[in-house]
């Protein structure tokens, strides 16, 4: 019973690490290596990333091993497109069901961002953008959606990681206050077209576009 305790909380490290982008897409995951890193057993290691693996963040291969996942772009926008679904009713959920305690908690999250920022603390912010989103789910009360942004949330920071030019900011700047804002007003139309054009705005900085490699236009390349 002892093993089956401890394996989550190993999976919980590898997964942050995962987030906080120090271990990169498509990087190895080599159980004798973890084993000696968090000198545990190969089991406990197998374990953890068999729990990684359910939530999407890591791919099992047969007889090569344990890596991280690495989304497709249609992957990536598959994703966003659930999160504009899912985030959308958070957001009409917080406002009716937020009250005083839970706009507190999200000023006091807005302020560890601002802070972070001011410190140039680029993977405290990475963490702290993330974990917004998911204290809006939290506080929507909604417990698949909870369970759902459990999912989604790291593979969005997992994408960001591979997609995003580096050390670009997970989340612009002043927007997640603007949604803040239009919450504690009880605005929720505003508050979710703020959401809507944030995850918008965050797939946007990503490298997405179409990449035409049969289409070459010769005369600009050699004319
Ligand atoms: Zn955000």
């Amino acid at each position: 019973m002892a093993a089956k305790a401890e394996a989550p909380s190993i999976a919980e490290r590898i997964s942050q690490a995962i987030m906080e982008h120090r271990v990169a897409p498509g990087m190895k995951l080599a159980e004798e290596r973890l084993a000696l890193a968090f000198r545990v057993s190969r089991t406990k290691i197998r374990q953890a990333l068999t729990v990684l693996a359910k939530e999407g963040l890591v791919q099992l291969h047969p007889n090569r091993g344990a890596y991280v996942t690495s989304p497709s772009v249609q992957e990536a926008q598959d994703l966003f497109a659930a999160r504009r679904v899912v985030e959308r009713d958070i957001v009409c959920n917080v406002v009716a069901r937020a009250g005083k305690a839970g706009l507190r908690r999200l000023r006091q999250h807005l302020a560890k961002e601002a802070r972070a920022r001011a410190d140039n603390d680029h993977r405290t912010l990475i963490k702290l953008t993330g974990e917004f989103h998911m204290l809006l789910a939290e506080l929507g009360g909604n417990s698949f959606f909870i369970k759902l942004m459990g999912e989604l949330c790291p593979l969005t920071c997992l994408i960001i990681a591979l997609y995003n030019a580096p050390n670009a900011p997970a989340c612009p700047d002043d927007e997640h206050s603007g949604i803040v804002d239009a919450i504690e007003a009880g605005d929720a139309a505003t508050a979710c077209a703020r959401m809507l054009a944030h995850l918008d705005h965050v797939e946007r900085e990503l490298n997405l576009g179409p990449r035409d490699k049969g289409d070459v236009d010769w005369e600009a390349v050699f004319g």
